[in-house]
């Protein structure tokens, strides 16, 4: 009985790859036909963001579909099942058809932004003046990253905007007080990082998610926060997001370069694709996404920037940027 037992724990296990793993596996793959795609934007140079094509929504879903899934242990492929994998691909299929990116060029024509659920509220970085980018970093502050991505920032003589979660940032207030007097500007990411987008969300989250997690955080800090963004960027089009986002005067922002940094592990891979994306866009400007909650985004952020520093382009946080296509204030340009 006992072998019997031993035996049928074993095939258990070999059999019990998880959800997250299939998941984790999907995401790859999509990272990979983005990296090919982007390739042949390159080659045709073809300036239609990818960050509207479906493959990018897949991507996104893919990242709320595994962290959703966050304690769910990972045990790795271990016997691999095709079936299972299909199915697990077909689900996040079905939630990127729900997630709707908001960054046409074309509906981006307003030069004045301010607070509102049209486009004149939703910041992509595609209006940005020509050679002018803001690094942004998102999910933080985190216990240590954090300060390392001040600390480069800090000594590469240019400013960065952290989109915080109030969470993290009760937890760490000390931290949060680095990023602020390195001069740095502070943006809210929601409370707890849910998937706002998706249509479980009651009202009540909803307000605690913005409005309370506003709140909060300004009292913590003492600062009136002016950006949001939402988690995974997800709800840009739901116009009762937006208006509680603009009814709290704030602007949304969302991002041009993804890094896909919270995926990829290798520095040297986020930059180059970071870099392409720029040769891509239409006025080599805009909004870069980072998270300072990984390794990887350190180090990459850093070599990135500069880089980036080599070839005299400019850096200004988002509210800068603001302020100068709305009142053509050089205070940072
Ligand atoms: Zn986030």
């Amino acid at each position: 009985m006992k072998v019997l037992g031993l035996m049928l724990l074993l095939a258990s296990s070999l059999m019990a790859s998880t959800e997250k793993d299939y998941a984790q596996l999907y995401a790859d793959e999509l990272i990979n036909n983005f990296d090919n795609l982007l390739d042949q934007k390159l080659l045709l140079n073809d300036q239609e963001s990818i960050l509207t094509t479906e493959l990018y929504a897949q991507l996104i879903a893919a990242r709320t579909y595994i962290e959703a899934k966050e304690h769910q242990k990972e045990r790795g492929y271990i016997e691999f099942n095709p079936q299972k994998f299909e199915k697990i691909k077909a689900k996040i299929n079905h939630i990127a058809k729900d997630i709707k990116i908001e960054i046409d060029n074309n509906k981006e024509r307003s030069s004045v932004i301010y607070p509102s659920v049209s486009s004149a509220g939703n910041l992509t970085g595609n209006t940005y003046p020509r050679g002018v980018w803001s690094l942004t970093y998102d999910d933080g502050p985190h216990a240590s990253r954090t300060e390392m991505t001040v600390d480069n920032v800090y000594s590469s003589g240019i400013k960065a905007t952290y989109f915080m979660l109030t969470r993290n940032a009760k937890s760490l207030p000390k931290v949060v007080d680095a990023v602020l007097d390195a001069g740095n500007e502070l943006a809210l990411h929601s409370y707890t990082h849910q998937n706002l987008g998706s249509s479980s969300r009651t009202e009540r989250e909803l307000n605690y998610e913005i409005i309370t997690a506003k709140k909060d955080l300004e009292n913590l800090t003492n600062r009136k926060i002016k950006l949001f963004r939402l988690p995974y960027g997800a709800g840009t089009r739901n116009s009762n997001l937006r208006q509680k986002i603009a009814g709290q005067n704030m602007v949304h922002v969302f991002w041009n370069i993804d890094t896909l940094d919270w995926k990829d592990k290798d520095p040297n891979s986020i930059v180059a694709r970071s870099l392409k994306q720029m040769a891509l866009t239409p006025k080599k400007s805009g909004i870069i996404l980072f998270h300072d909650i990984h390794s990887q985004s350190v180090t990459a952020s850093n070599m990135l920037v500069q880089r980036m520093l080599n070839d005299g382009l400019k850096f200004c946080t988002v509210s800068e940027v603001v302020s100068f296509l709305n009142n053509q204030e050089q205070n940072c340009l």
